[in-house]
């Protein structure tokens, strides 16, 4: 039998590649055997994360991009076109947050995490996805989370954003599964990157996840590098338009 998770010759674009989930998504992806190319905001970062990619042996280019940027996501994807030629995955994991009440938070708050998570990702897929058609296969893997599910208070943008994320990958994917392209969505629970760390380290929000979590924990990156090479590789070909709930059972409750 085929190696259902071996990629192999593939290209694979992660947006907020520089750190965190997506981050730790290049890495499963790049340990399966893609090339990738990651891209943020800030090249520090980038050169950062692309270094531990290289470590790891892994074939990997960076590309500073703002994906509020329409113009930059454009000559992204020509960059894309000339450099590879191809693009097999896109994992859309660029996002943002900003939080406090609904009556008080700024309408240029809102915009900033709508046009980052929602429009973002939208901009980016609609950008990209011309150069995965041509190729007749592709997966688009959008980084949703459990609040695109079920609300939280104080988060009402995050929460709208991520609702739309899980809309929009349903869409997308009846849009797109005739050029042989798949869309779904991971959606995480609490998982401790550095700026999750900074935030919740000690504080009772800290240990109420714990508390509430059936699996007793917070996820980590590397809890998402199988999902994630799941729905970028072919083991996931007759699924498209799922929202996958990765969250050491927090929500099934
Ligand atoms: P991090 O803050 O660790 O990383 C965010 C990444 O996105 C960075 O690479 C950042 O780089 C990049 N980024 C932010 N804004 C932009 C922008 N406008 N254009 C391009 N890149 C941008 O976040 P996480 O790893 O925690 O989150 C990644 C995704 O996972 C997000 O979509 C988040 O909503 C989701 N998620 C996270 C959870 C968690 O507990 N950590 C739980 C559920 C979902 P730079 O600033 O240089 O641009």
């Amino acid at each position: 039998m085929r190696d259902l998770f071996d990629l192999q010759g593939r290209v694979a674009v992660i947006t907020g590649g520089s750190g965190g989930i997506g981050e730790g998504v290049a890495q499963a992806l790049g340990q399966a055997g893609a090339a990738v190319v990651i891209t943020a905001r800030s090249e520090k970062g980038l050169v950062r994360a692309s270094k531990s990619l290289e470590l790891a042996g892994i074939e990997s280019r960076y590309w500073c991009l703002d994906v509020t940027d329409s113009c930059a996501v454009g000559r992204f994807a020509e960059h894309l076109q000339r450099e590879y030629g191809r693009l097999d995955i896109l994992v859309n994991s660029a996002g943002i947050n900003a939080k406090g009440p609904a009556l008080s938070l700024p309408e240029s708050a809102w915009d900033r995490v709508l046009g980052t998570n929602l429009t973002g990702y939208f901009r980016v897929a609609q950008a990209l996805v011309p150069l995965m058609a041509r190729g007749g296969w592709g997966k688009v893997v959008n980084i949703s989370s459990i609040y695109g599910s079920v609300a939280i208070r104080h988060q009402s943008a995050y929460a709208a954003s991520k609702g739309g994320v899980n809309q929009l990958t349903r869409v997308l994917a009846i849009e797109w599964a005739e050029h042989g392209i798949t869309v779904n969505a991971l959606a995480p629970g609490y998982i401790e990157v550095p700026r999750t760390v900074a935030a919740y380290s000690g504080t009772s929000k800290y240990q109420d996840v714990i508390d509430r979590a059936p699996l007793r924990r917070w996820g980590k990156p590397s809890d998402l590098a199988g999902p994630a090479l799941f729905l970028s590789s072919p083991a996931s070909d007759f699924m498209t338009g799922q929202v996958m709930l990765v969250d050491g059972g927090l929500t099934v409750w």
